[in-house]
């Protein structure tokens, strides 16, 4: 028992003092993107035409976040003249549309829905389903609940049953086997309910977009509150987004 105590006591307090601090993520990690609307022509189209997701348009130059694997060729092709990646983790937004950026997003706490962050500010329950997501997603949510993020602090907690759960946290492309267990979870919770999308699987199909044993993303199936891309979707970006979204400043 004294070794415990000692050594928590030598350990100290691991857990992040984020959002009152910063976290600084590691130079290798590919945050919000930064397009150059100048760069030239050719560059813009070597880059659309090698992304495997499809997910830039040259006309508008931009970026769909719901699409990005954050594989890096663009980025390694242009040298950085045209898009180059920040370590901005706070990529979450509440329409899918606001996805498709060109470095910009809009502020995800001013367009948080105000009886939300009077309902759930306190107490957040949620309840997650694996659509067939590849588990990356998955462990990223889990670790949430490790002390460095100690999600629980903030009142939020992943619960076993939907009976007891106001959101429906979804990560996966959502196969035809797993379709009805997803609509039945959701039937199942109690009014009023969220609904949130994470990882790109559940935002558009992601890697698997355009296969017939697949839905066309969740929104095609709930109403969808709450949008946090990623290939998975950093525990930093979602942190911030249940923080943002759900939270009262
Ligand atoms: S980083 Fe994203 S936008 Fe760039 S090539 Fe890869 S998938 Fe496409
Ligand atoms: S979005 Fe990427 S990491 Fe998440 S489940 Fe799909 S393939 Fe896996």
């Amino acid at each position: 028992m004294l070794n415990v105590l000692k050594n928590r006591f030598e350990q100290g307090c691991k857990t992040s003092r984020y959002p009152r601090a910063k976290v600084e993520l590691p130079a290798r990690y590919r945050g919000r993107p930064v397009l150059d609307p100048d760069a030239p022509d050719e560059l813009v189209e070597r880059c659309v035409e090698a992304c495997p997701q499809a997910a830039l348009n040259g006309s508008d130059r931009s970026l769909d976040l719901g699409l990005c694997t954050s594989c890096g060729t663009c980025e390694r092709l242009s040298k950085g003249k045209f898009i180059s990646f920040t370590r901005n983790f706070e990529l979450a937004t509440a329409e899918r549309k606001h996805l498709v950026t060109d470095g910009s997003l809009p502020d995800l706490a001013a367009h948080s829905k105000q009886h939300f962050k009077k309902l759930f500010g306190r107490s957040l329950q949620l309840r997650q389903v694996s659509a067939a997501g590849c588990n990356a997603c998955e462990a990223d949510l889990n670790v949430l609940a490790t002390p460095f993020f100690d999600l629980a602090r903030f009142g939020i907690n992943f619960v076993a049953s939907p009976r007891h759960a106001d959101g429906l946290v979804v990560t996966g492309p959502i196969s035809r086997n797993m379709k009805a267990a997803l609509l039945s979870t959701y039937e199942a919770m109690p009014a009023p309910k969220v609904v949130i999308a994470v990882g790109n699987c559940a935002i558009s199909g992601g890697v698997f977009r355009d296969s017939p044993e697949i839905a066309d993303g969740l929104e095609s199936l709930l109403p969808v509150d709450l949008f946090i891309p990623g290939c998975p979707s950093h525990p930093m970006t979602n942190l911030h987004a249940l923080l943002s979204y759900f939270k009262r400043a």
